[in-house]
Protein backbone atom coordinates (compact mmCIF):
# COMPACT_ATOMS: atom_id res chain seq x y z
CA UNK A 1 0.00 0.00 0.00
CA UNK A 2 1.19 3.33 -0.85
CA UNK A 3 1.52 5.60 2.40
CA UNK A 4 0.71 9.55 1.00
CA UNK A 5 2.26 11.05 3.78
CA UNK A 6 5.75 9.53 2.40
CA UNK A 7 4.95 11.20 -1.04
CA UNK A 8 7.73 13.36 -1.89
CA UNK A 9 5.29 16.15 -4.20
CA UNK A 10 8.66 17.91 -5.89
CA UNK A 11 11.46 15.58 -6.17
CA UNK A 12 14.85 16.39 -5.84
CA UNK A 13 15.08 17.85 -9.57
CA UNK A 14 12.46 20.09 -8.80
CA UNK A 15 10.00 18.10 -11.06
CA UNK A 16 6.31 17.11 -10.03
CA UNK A 17 5.09 13.95 -9.93
CA UNK A 18 3.74 14.12 -13.37
CA UNK A 19 7.51 15.19 -14.10
CA UNK A 20 6.32 19.04 -14.59
CA UNK A 21 7.90 22.29 -13.32
CA UNK A 22 6.31 24.03 -10.91
CA UNK A 23 5.09 26.52 -13.29
CA UNK A 24 3.93 24.29 -15.81
CA UNK A 25 0.07 23.87 -16.93
CA UNK A 26 -1.21 19.90 -17.68
CA UNK A 27 -1.53 19.67 -21.66
CA UNK A 28 -4.85 21.17 -22.64
CA UNK A 29 -7.08 20.50 -25.68
CA UNK A 30 -10.48 22.36 -26.14
CA UNK A 31 -13.24 22.03 -29.02
CA UNK A 32 -16.08 24.23 -29.37
CA UNK A 33 -19.50 22.91 -30.60
CA UNK A 34 -19.13 19.62 -29.89
CA UNK A 35 -23.24 18.53 -29.77
CA UNK A 36 -25.77 18.85 -32.05
CA UNK A 37 -28.38 19.69 -29.82
CA UNK A 38 -27.44 22.18 -27.04
CA UNK A 39 -27.08 26.39 -28.40
CA UNK A 40 -23.93 25.72 -28.01
CA UNK A 41 -20.86 23.47 -26.73
CA UNK A 42 -17.07 22.31 -25.78
CA UNK A 43 -14.96 20.29 -24.89
CA UNK A 44 -11.95 19.99 -22.97
CA UNK A 45 -9.08 17.65 -22.11
CA UNK A 46 -7.06 18.99 -19.34
CA UNK A 47 -4.47 16.60 -18.62
CA UNK A 48 -6.70 13.63 -17.30
CA UNK A 49 -9.78 15.63 -16.82
CA UNK A 50 -12.44 14.97 -19.58
CA UNK A 51 -15.22 18.08 -19.41
CA UNK A 52 -17.90 18.84 -21.43
CA UNK A 53 -20.46 22.02 -21.33
CA UNK A 54 -24.03 23.15 -23.30
CA UNK A 55 -25.57 26.02 -23.29
CA UNK A 56 -29.57 26.67 -23.49
CA UNK A 57 -30.78 29.86 -24.13
CA UNK A 58 -31.24 32.48 -24.22
CA UNK A 59 -34.77 31.00 -23.41
CA UNK A 60 -38.12 31.56 -20.91
CA UNK A 61 -36.85 31.63 -17.67
CA UNK A 62 -38.22 28.19 -15.77
CA UNK A 63 -39.20 28.57 -13.14
CA UNK A 64 -41.08 31.85 -13.91
CA UNK A 65 -40.88 33.44 -10.48
CA UNK A 66 -37.01 33.40 -11.26
CA UNK A 67 -37.29 35.83 -13.79
CA UNK A 68 -35.44 39.26 -14.04
CA UNK A 69 -37.40 41.87 -15.65
CA UNK A 70 -34.35 43.89 -16.21
CA UNK A 71 -31.39 41.14 -17.70
CA UNK A 72 -31.00 37.53 -18.06
CA UNK A 73 -30.71 35.14 -15.45
CA UNK A 74 -27.59 32.15 -15.56
CA UNK A 75 -27.97 29.50 -14.42
CA UNK A 76 -25.07 26.64 -14.18
CA UNK A 77 -25.33 23.10 -12.99
CA UNK A 78 -22.34 21.63 -11.99
CA UNK A 79 -22.09 17.15 -12.18
CA UNK A 80 -19.50 15.03 -11.70
CA UNK A 81 -20.48 11.52 -13.61
CA UNK A 82 -20.66 8.92 -11.45
CA UNK A 83 -17.95 6.80 -12.63
CA UNK A 84 -15.77 10.25 -13.11
CA UNK A 85 -13.48 9.46 -10.11
CA UNK A 86 -11.01 6.56 -8.69
CA UNK A 87 -13.95 5.37 -6.53
CA UNK A 88 -17.92 5.59 -7.57
CA UNK A 89 -19.49 8.94 -6.99
CA UNK A 90 -22.67 9.13 -5.31
CA UNK A 91 -25.15 10.78 -8.40
CA UNK A 92 -27.34 13.65 -7.78
CA UNK A 93 -26.63 17.22 -6.33
CA UNK A 94 -24.62 17.84 -3.57
CA UNK A 95 -23.04 20.44 -1.74
CA UNK A 96 -19.55 20.66 -3.37
CA UNK A 97 -21.56 20.58 -7.19
CA UNK A 98 -24.08 23.72 -5.73
CA UNK A 99 -21.34 25.49 -4.65
CA UNK A 100 -19.40 24.76 -7.74
CA UNK A 101 -22.38 25.85 -10.01
CA UNK A 102 -22.83 28.76 -7.93
CA UNK A 103 -19.05 30.23 -8.37
CA UNK A 104 -19.44 29.91 -12.04
CA UNK A 105 -22.50 31.41 -12.86
CA UNK A 106 -21.55 34.25 -10.63
CA UNK A 107 -17.84 34.02 -13.06
CA UNK A 108 -19.95 34.08 -16.33
CA UNK A 109 -22.40 36.54 -15.36
CA UNK A 110 -19.70 39.04 -15.13
CA UNK A 111 -18.96 38.68 -18.67
CA UNK A 112 -22.26 37.79 -20.49
CA UNK A 113 -24.60 40.90 -21.64
CA UNK A 114 -27.10 40.22 -19.67
CA UNK A 115 -28.73 43.48 -20.42
CA UNK A 116 -29.32 42.27 -23.97
CA UNK A 117 -31.99 39.60 -22.71
CA UNK A 118 -34.46 40.56 -20.22
CA UNK A 119 -36.55 38.25 -18.63
CA UNK A 120 -34.74 34.96 -19.79
CA UNK A 121 -32.49 32.62 -19.09
CA UNK A 122 -28.93 31.03 -20.31
CA UNK A 123 -28.57 27.25 -18.87
CA UNK A 124 -24.85 25.86 -18.44
CA UNK A 125 -24.83 22.30 -18.19
CA UNK A 126 -21.12 20.73 -16.66
CA UNK A 127 -20.63 17.13 -17.07
CA UNK A 128 -17.68 16.20 -15.86
CA UNK A 129 -16.78 12.79 -17.41
CA UNK A 130 -13.41 12.10 -15.88
CA UNK A 131 -11.71 13.99 -12.93
CA UNK A 132 -8.43 14.63 -11.87
CA UNK A 133 -8.33 17.85 -9.92
CA UNK A 134 -9.10 21.16 -11.12
CA UNK A 135 -12.57 20.53 -12.63
CA UNK A 136 -13.88 24.14 -11.41
CA UNK A 137 -11.63 25.97 -13.67
CA UNK A 138 -11.81 23.45 -16.56
CA UNK A 139 -15.50 23.60 -16.43
CA UNK A 140 -15.68 27.06 -16.05
CA UNK A 141 -12.64 27.33 -19.45
CA UNK A 142 -15.14 25.25 -21.18
CA UNK A 143 -18.24 26.86 -20.37
CA UNK A 144 -17.31 30.11 -21.39
CA UNK A 145 -16.49 28.57 -25.22
CA UNK A 146 -19.65 26.97 -24.82
CA UNK A 147 -21.39 30.53 -24.82
CA UNK A 148 -19.19 32.08 -27.04
CA UNK A 149 -20.30 29.39 -29.14
CA UNK A 150 -24.22 30.05 -29.03
CA UNK A 151 -23.58 33.33 -30.01
CA UNK A 152 -23.93 34.94 -26.50
CA UNK A 153 -22.31 38.52 -26.71
CA UNK A 154 -19.58 38.45 -23.98
CA UNK A 155 -17.55 40.87 -23.04
CA UNK A 156 -14.61 37.78 -23.25
CA UNK A 157 -14.06 34.50 -22.31
CA UNK A 158 -13.02 32.98 -19.03
CA UNK A 159 -9.92 31.44 -19.08
CA UNK A 160 -9.55 29.93 -15.10
CA UNK A 161 -6.89 27.67 -13.50
CA UNK A 162 -5.82 27.03 -9.86
CA UNK A 163 -2.27 27.37 -8.15
CA UNK A 164 -1.42 26.29 -5.18
CA UNK A 165 1.20 24.34 -2.69
CA UNK A 166 3.11 21.29 -2.69
CA UNK A 167 5.77 20.41 0.00
CA UNK A 168 6.11 24.19 0.54
CA UNK A 169 6.65 25.60 -2.98
CA UNK A 170 4.37 27.18 -5.15
CA UNK A 171 2.97 25.09 -8.09
CA UNK A 172 0.15 26.39 -10.97
CA UNK A 173 -2.29 23.75 -12.20
CA UNK A 174 -2.48 21.85 -8.97
CA UNK A 175 -2.81 17.87 -9.46
CA UNK A 176 -4.74 15.59 -7.71
CA UNK A 177 -2.47 14.39 -5.10
CA UNK A 178 -0.99 17.63 -4.81
CA UNK A 179 -4.84 18.57 -3.93
CA UNK A 180 -4.78 16.20 -1.21
CA UNK A 181 -1.44 16.56 0.22
CA UNK A 182 -0.64 19.90 -0.25
CA UNK A 183 -0.97 22.92 1.82
CA UNK A 184 -2.95 24.91 -0.57
CA UNK A 185 -5.00 25.53 -3.26
CA UNK A 186 -6.10 28.63 -5.12
CA UNK A 187 -8.43 28.04 -7.85
CA UNK A 188 -8.62 31.91 -9.74
CA UNK A 189 -10.66 33.06 -12.95
CA UNK A 190 -9.21 35.84 -15.34
CA UNK A 191 -11.22 37.98 -17.66
CA UNK A 192 -7.94 38.95 -20.00
CA UNK A 193 -10.29 42.37 -21.31
CA UNK A 194 -10.95 44.04 -18.56
CA UNK A 195 -8.08 42.43 -15.86
CA UNK A 196 -11.09 41.32 -13.40
CA UNK A 197 -10.95 38.19 -11.14
CA UNK A 198 -14.36 36.77 -11.18
CA UNK A 199 -13.28 33.90 -9.40
CA UNK A 200 -10.92 33.62 -6.25
CA UNK A 201 -11.10 30.75 -3.93
CA UNK A 202 -8.45 29.27 -1.53
CA UNK A 203 -8.52 26.09 0.75
CA UNK A 204 -5.21 26.16 2.75
CA UNK A 205 -2.34 28.31 3.70
CA UNK A 206 -0.42 30.96 1.58
CA UNK A 207 1.87 33.81 3.70
CA UNK A 208 1.10 37.49 2.01
CA UNK A 209 3.84 37.23 -0.18
CA UNK A 210 3.25 33.77 -1.36
CA UNK A 211 -0.43 34.33 -2.36
CA UNK A 212 0.49 37.46 -4.26
CA UNK A 213 3.14 35.12 -6.58
CA UNK A 214 0.08 32.40 -6.99
CA UNK A 215 -1.91 34.77 -8.21
CA UNK A 216 -0.22 36.21 -10.15
CA UNK A 217 1.22 32.43 -11.82
CA UNK A 218 -2.41 31.62 -12.30
CA UNK A 219 -3.38 35.14 -14.39
CA UNK A 220 -0.35 34.41 -16.57
CA UNK A 221 -1.30 31.07 -16.88
CA UNK A 222 -5.06 32.55 -17.67
CA UNK A 223 -3.73 34.55 -20.50
CA UNK A 224 -2.26 31.11 -21.96
CA UNK A 225 -5.45 28.81 -21.37
CA UNK A 226 -7.54 32.11 -23.44
CA UNK A 227 -5.01 31.77 -26.27
CA UNK A 228 -6.43 28.01 -26.37
CA UNK A 229 -9.87 29.14 -26.15
CA UNK A 230 -9.69 31.69 -28.87
CA UNK A 231 -8.36 28.61 -30.92
CA UNK A 232 -10.84 26.44 -30.28
CA UNK A 233 -13.55 29.29 -31.76
CA UNK A 234 -11.43 29.46 -34.80
CA UNK A 235 -10.99 26.72 -35.64
CA UNK A 236 -14.81 25.89 -35.70
CA UNK A 237 -15.42 29.07 -37.42
CA UNK A 238 -13.08 29.65 -39.73
CA UNK A 239 -14.28 28.71 -43.18
CA UNK A 240 -12.31 25.46 -43.84
CA UNK A 241 -11.30 26.47 -47.71
CA UNK A 242 -9.44 29.52 -45.81
CA UNK A 243 -8.15 27.38 -42.76
CA UNK A 244 -6.36 25.18 -46.07
CA UNK A 245 -5.34 28.36 -47.71
CA UNK A 246 -3.72 29.26 -44.26
CA UNK A 247 -2.57 25.81 -44.44
CA UNK A 248 -0.98 25.65 -47.60
CA UNK A 249 0.87 29.11 -47.41
CA UNK A 250 2.17 27.68 -44.11
CA UNK A 251 4.01 24.53 -46.03
CA UNK A 252 4.98 27.16 -48.98
N1 LIG B 1 -13.08 14.23 -6.24
C1 LIG B 1 -13.66 12.97 -6.33
N2 LIG B 1 -14.91 12.79 -5.82
C2 LIG B 1 -15.62 13.81 -5.25
C3 LIG B 1 -15.02 15.07 -5.18
C4 LIG B 1 -13.76 15.25 -5.68
O1 LIG B 1 -13.06 12.04 -6.87
O2 LIG B 1 -16.75 13.59 -4.81
C5 LIG B 1 -11.74 14.41 -6.79
C6 LIG B 1 -11.79 14.84 -8.26
O3 LIG B 1 -10.68 14.29 -8.95
C7 LIG B 1 -11.65 16.35 -8.15
C8 LIG B 1 -10.63 16.45 -7.02
O4 LIG B 1 -11.04 15.44 -6.09
O5 LIG B 1 -11.20 16.92 -9.36
C9 LIG B 1 -10.55 17.78 -6.34
O6 LIG B 1 -11.83 18.18 -5.94
P1 LIG B 1 -12.15 19.67 -5.51
O7 LIG B 1 -13.39 19.63 -4.68
O8 LIG B 1 -10.94 20.29 -4.92
O9 LIG B 1 -12.54 20.40 -6.89
P2 LIG B 1 -11.75 20.60 -8.24
O10 LIG B 1 -10.28 20.64 -7.94
O11 LIG B 1 -12.10 19.43 -9.13
O12 LIG B 1 -12.27 21.88 -8.78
Amino acid sequence: MICLTEIKLIDDDGLRLDGRKPDELRPIKIEAGVLDNADGSAYVEWGNNKIIAAVYGPREVQPKYLQDTAKAIVQVSYNMAAFAGDDRIRPGPNRRATEISKITAEALERVILTGQYPRSSIDVYIEVLEADAGTRCAGLTAASVAVADAGIPMIDLVPSVAAGKADGQLVLDVGKLEDNKGQADLPLAYVPRTGEIVLLQMDGHFTRKELEMAMKMAIDACKEIHVIQQDALKRKYTPQSSVNTNEQEAEQ
